[in-house]
């Protein structure tokens, strides 16, 4: 349930709203957007009486949000979420989209402060590595761990560029806020590991939030919620191809998530072009279909020599392609 208020309500009524609601045991979300303030109700709405607030000073109109997210729901929060990196750094609304971009994963320090320099040059604004990887198989390589994170650490610093990198187990959550990964990423295979995401509620880190290989949106929205739900606020979502019949490309980029995402939520929405597609040479045209849509952004593989990558080298852009794609980006921005 929403409380619409009034276009230049003052603070004093919709501090009434607030505090009848809070009385009777629910928690509510303000959000003050440009046209209005609405004031989002969480909890059991039989214990409020509907006629009271409709009545109250200011209160334009009532509205049920019948969808199961609610804190993640457009209707809650009707303008677009702009997340703050801890370096300044925004991501969503109005922003210019922003390019992370670096190797699958953190393989030594040459090869990765070469990539590093190259992405920086290039316009990237974050740099991507995981230093711990879900392999299919557990014989294939599994991420150098923390010498991973000790590495991006150095990155980090010498490039100024913040850091995007996978947690898969909350066990190694204090890791990742001692080097520190500015922004957590929690991979498709856990999108939908309730404990982890309910771990990530506490942390005030940016969580970049992957669509599960054969998640709905709507599955992919109720696992931001679970983020949302214990407090951190900072949910950036990543549309990385979906399970379809089709073999030929590694998933199925689904680009329409980007409207309907859009239309749905306010929180913002990036693209991983590269396991989308899995071949290099697909990823400029679908990283442009991307900007094109509106995306708040994209992450990108990159590998100074995709043929001696650890993992996923196939889908890696080399620095040259993608110094050109960042320009092709450059120039679409200004045509959104
Ligand atoms: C990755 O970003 O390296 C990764 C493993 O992605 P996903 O979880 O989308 O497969
Ligand atoms: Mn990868």
């Amino acid at each position: 349930m929403i409380v619409v208020m009034r276009h230049g309500s003052s603070a004093e009524s919709i501090a009434k709203v607030v505090h009848f609601v809070e009385a009777a045991g629910l928690k509510t979300q303000v959000s003050q957007g440009v046209e209005r303030t609405v004031i989002g109700l969480i909890g059991d709405k039989t214990r409020i009486d509907r006629s009271l607030v409709e009545n109250m000073p200011d209160v334009d109109e009532i509205i049920e949000v019948s969808k199961p997210y609610k804190r993640a729901a457009r209707e809650m929060h009707p303008d677009d979420t702009v997340i703050t990196l801890d370096n300044g750094l925004k991501i969503g609304g109005k922003n210019d989209p922003v390019v992370m971009a670096g190797p699958c994963t953190v393989e030594n320090w040459e090869v990765l402060s070469e990539i590093a320099e190259a992405v920086k040059a290039a316009g990237a604004r974050v740099l991507r590595g995981g230093a711990w990887k879900p392999r299919t198989s557990p014989y294939a390589f599994q991420g150098l761990g923390e010498e991973g994170l000790q590495l991006l650490a150095r990155a980090r610093e010498e490039t100024g560029l913040p850091i995007v990198s996978e947690l898969m187990d909350a066990k190694d959550l204090p890791l990742f806020l001692k080097y520190p990964v500015d922004i957590i990423q929690i991979g498709a295979r856990n999108m939908q590991n309730f404990s982890l995401l309910k771990e990530l509620g506490r942390v005030d880190k940016p969580i970049l939030l992957k669509r599960g290989l054969s998640a709905t949106i709507e599955e992919w929205l109720m696992s931001a919620e679970y983020i949302l739900s214990g407090g951190n606020a900072r949910v950036i979502l990543c549309e990385r191809g979906i399970r379809t019949i089709e073999k030929y490309t590694r998933n199925t980029l689904d680009l329409s998530a980007v409207p309907v995402i859009k239309k749905m939520s306010h929180l913002p929405i990036i693209i991983d072009p590269s396991h989308a597609v899995g071949h290099w040479d697909y990823v400029p045209s679908m990283s442009r279909a991307a900007i094109a849509a509106g995306a708040d952004g994209l992450i990108i593989e990159v590998h100074s020599s995709p043929e001696k990558a650890a993992c996923d080298g196939g889908q890696c852009l080399k620095p040259g392609v993608f110094a050109g794609l960042m320009q092709d980006v450059r120039a679409l921005v200004k045509y959104r």
